[in-house]
């Protein structure tokens, strides 16, 4: 009966344990996702999302659209502002450009 008890109490012991691992390992995914989240927005930063080249100081500078303040770059805002209806890539309308300063 003792030995029994005991065993209860191991298995106790092992399934407390399981239960913190599954947590930990649990916790590690969410983190992982996090980073792997940040990442992915890091990217988009310093990417135009209409034409996915990286930013720079010539064709591709980067430009801010007013008013609702997403970004794109020069080349692409030219492109937009011919259209009859200047639009961001959010379809609100353009109302003026910034450019961006780090
Ligand atoms: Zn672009
Ligand atoms: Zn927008």
């Amino acid at each position: 009966m003792a030995l029994q008890i005991e065993l209860d109490q191991q298995n106790q012991v092992i399934d407390a344990n399981q239960r913190f691992m599954d947590e930990v390992t649990a916790s590690r995914a969410v983190r992982q996702h996090k980073i792997q989240e940040l990442n992915r927005r890091l990217e988009n930063l310093e990417q135009c999302k209409i034409c996915y080249e990286n930013y720079d100081d010539t064709d591709h500078q980067q430009l801010a659209v007013n008013p609702c303040g997403h970004f794109m770059c020069k080349k692409c805002c030219n492109i937009m502002i011919t259209k009859p209806i200047p639009k961001c890539w959010c379809q609100e309308k353009m109302s003026r450009l910034m450019r961006v300063y780090a």
